[in-house]
């Protein structure tokens, strides 16, 4: 009995036709090569997403169709263990279940591995997972990393407490602005990865992405990036590192709404993490949800317009409030150790970041400055996180630093007075400033400030 073509009607008169509704043997072998590896030949982010492949929606849409489905069907049989064994899969648009590979979250790893000009992405359900998800893949019990003793609160953790206890991989910590303290710590056949914040979080250091990735090859030794604070403005894999990082809850979403991640590295790392067998993705399961990942491919294209304006502002502000005579840390002031390298390193026309720090020397001062720019005049929220429209300010030592203890924080360059601002682009300019300076003005009014 012939093979029929097709086992169901989607559509009146549409008859369902399958990716392996193919004679046998002209599926080529794509063997790991779920992910065909070429490199965006881009430089520019905006431009290397421009063409990247765009995804039309089922009818004709102009936005693609969201596929929800956790499970998939194929035409034959012998689909099946091919898919298993991975000989097919989703480059040949062959998927078996979406904790593995969903269309609509591959879509979303494609505008990743654009934006960052490596040849895969794959997204995860929070930053954290994508952090935690990609360093079990590069270091096996007993592995060693070198981490940037300036780093999120939560990646901290993960290296300092977690992956001792739970999988026997330490870290040494360094200022990795000491590029002979980072050769040092680095153990050649021991040292399985460099980790480092390309803007660090909250203390705005920046690193020299090509001369820590030269040291760090020298030695064999894997790079990864965590650009969640620097989307379009640094570029870390062009610059020379192996992996990027992100978390996407922060300016890719820039909605406030949504957690979620991306790991952006070489085709052999993606594969390698979704494999079934040893895969950290695949296997920890930390998968994005269909749905979220439609939403996060819809914002990616207005992101460059964001950013642009995040730091159009943030600059600016810097500027007036260091006029002021406040104590600010800005990479895009002159007077910022790593302004010269930041304009050499970054990618042109989006400024130089949407956070900026003032230092208030003391929590108490940090404490009143935040009530009265929320309370006062409304300029800001006091919220954690970073990349919305407005303006959100934390006093990071109380609260997303607050896993280092008083030491680390020292270590860390962390004053306990530091406020770090996400600066919003919701309202104008000048109407922004002026809640800023009505809120300093009252502060001094009330002498309790300088
Ligand atoms: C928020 C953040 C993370 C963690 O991301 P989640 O999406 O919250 O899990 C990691 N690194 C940096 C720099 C962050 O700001």
């Amino acid at each position: 009995m012939a093979e029929p073509k097709t086992h169901g009607i989607v559509f009146p008169g549409k008859k369902r036709s399958g990716p392996d509704d193919l004679d046998g043997d002209d599926l080529p072998n794509t063997k790991n090569s779920m992910f065909p590896g070429s490199a965006p030949t881009s430089e520019d982010p905006v431009a290397a997403l421009a063409n990247a492949r765009h995804e039309f929606g089922e009818h004709g849409g102009v936005n693609m169709s969201i596929e929800v489905s956790a499970t998939f069907t194929v035409m034959k049989p012998e689909t099946m263990p091919r898919m298993f064994s991975g000989e097919l899969g989703p480059d040949r648009d062959l998927f078996i279940y979406s904790r593995h590979f969903n269309p609509t979250v591959l879509n979303l790893g494609r505008q990743m591995a654009a934006l960052e000009g490596t040849e895969a992405a794959y997204c995860t359900a929070s930053g954290m997972s994508a952090i935690s998800s990609v360093l079990l893949q590069l270091c096996s019990s007993g592995g060693h990393v070198v981490a940037s003793s300036t780093l999120y609160g939560g990646t901290h953790a993960l290296l300092t407490h977690f992956l001792p206890r739970a999988c026997n991989i330490t870290t040494s910590f360094v200022d990795i602005s000491n590029h002979e303290m980072v050769q040092n710590v680095i153990v050649e056949g021991k040292t399985n990865v460099l980790f480092f914040e390309s803007v660090s979080n909250p203390t705005l250091t920046v690193a020299n992405i090509p001369e820590l990735s030269r040291i760090a090859h020298d030695k064999r030794v894997t790079v990864v990036v965590d650009n969640t604070f620097a989307p379009m403005v640094l570029s870390p894999a062009r610059l020379g590192a192996d992996v990027v990082v992100h978390s996407i809850s922060k300016f890719i979403s820039g909605g406030a709404d949504i957690i979620a991640g991306a790991v952006c590295g070489s085709s052999s790392l993606v594969n390698s993490m979704m494999d079934l067998h040893q895969g950290a993705l695949m296997l920890l399961g930390p998968t994005v949800n269909a749905k979220v990942a439609f939403d996060l491919s819809e914002r990616i294209p207005h992101l460059s317009l964001r950013m642009k304006e995040h730091c159009h502002r943030a600059m600016t502000f810097a500027t007036r409030m260091k006029k002021l005579g406040l104590k600010v840390v800005y990479p895009g002031l002159e007077e910022h150790p790593q302004h010269q390298l930041l304009k050499a390193m970054a990618n042109k026309e989006y400024g130089f970041g949407g956070l900026l720090c003032v230092d208030m020397e003391t929590e108490e001062k940090a404490n009143r400055l935040m009530n009265c720019l929320q309370n006062c005049t409304q300029f800001g929220f006091m919220a954690v996180s970073l990349g919305y429209y407005e303006t959100l300010m934390s006093c990071s030592g109380s609260s997303t630093s607050s896993e280092l203890n008083a030491e680390e924080k020292a270590l860390a360059g962390i004053s306990p007075g530091l406020v770090r601002m996400s600066i919003g682009y919701i309202g104008t300019l000048e109407q922004k400033w002026s809640q800023f300076e009505k809120a300093l003005s009252r502060m001094q009014d009330l002498g309790v400030f300088m």
